[in-house]
């Protein structure tokens, strides 16, 4: 079942094959996971910026953001393999490295993410971050926002999520019934999915609609904001 907050913003054509029908969150959600890139930050202009230097690097085209957003996914060794198969992890990560560190000074929240950890705080939903992102790049981003405070735990540097999952809701002893995951990926969905949980996907990040759409996410929901009302 779908549930879309567009607040007045129009309804993109790939919704409108699908319709709108009203979910309510169940008010038993007591435990939110949460992705970090393009779902609570708005990281997804740096991340193109450093991936299009690397492309640069090796003389290959540079994604525009459409082309970029279609094509990449995690885990990320996946989607180099396939467009930039010449290149070690290790290489790829030493430039990344080179090329993302001065880009992140300038990374905000999207819209309505703080409000939404405050709501889980006020309502006593245990939280936890599930991501990808490198635990320096975290540390920096997450300290500079002062968001670090709202995670009971932090996993990061996760390069399979579907593969961590079952271990955090029995580290710490998550109904997942009582559980959700949000994210702005496929991969997200399918790592909700893979843990038995709530799987929740916002528009505010990576994949566009029509991608997300494709792997049937249960609750798609416009931003953080809109979340947070649900809640
Ligand atoms: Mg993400």
């Amino acid at each position: 079942m779908f549930s879309l907050q567009t607040g007045g913003t129009p309804v993109p054509p790939e919704i409108n094959r699908i319709g709108v029908a009203t979910y309510s969150i169940p008010a038993m959600i007591r435990n939110v996971i949460l992705d970090w890139s393009g779902t609570l930050a708005d990281d997804l202009s740096a991340v193109l910026t450093a991936t299009n230097a690397i492309f640069r690097e090796f003389g290959r085209k540079e994604f525009t953001r459409d082309e970029f957003r279609q094509h990449f996914r995690l885990p990320f060794s996946g989607f180099y393999a396939e467009f930039l198969p010449e290149a070690s992890s290790e290489g790829l990560e030493a430039l990344y490295e080179r090329f993302f560190l001065g880009l992140q000074d300038d990374i905000p929240l999207l819209p309505g993410a703080l409000e939404f950890l405050e709501h889980c705080r006020a309502t006593g939903r245990r939280t936890f971050l599930l991501s990808t992102i490198k635990a320096s790049h975290f540390d920096e981003q997450a300290g500079r926002l002062g968001v670090k405070r709202f995670f009971e735990h932090c996993y990061v540097e996760i390069m399979d999520k579907r593969e961590k999952i079952r271990e955090i809701l029995a580290v710490h002893g998550l109904d997942p019934q009582e559980t959700m995951f949000v994210g702005d990926m496929v991969h997200d969905i399918e790592t909700a999915r893979h843990g038995g949980v709530l799987d929740v996907a916002v528009l505010t990040g990576f994949d566009p609609v029509g991608k997300l759409l494709v792997a049937q996410p249960t609750v798609v929901m416009r931003d953080m904001a809109a979340l947070r009302r649900m809640l």
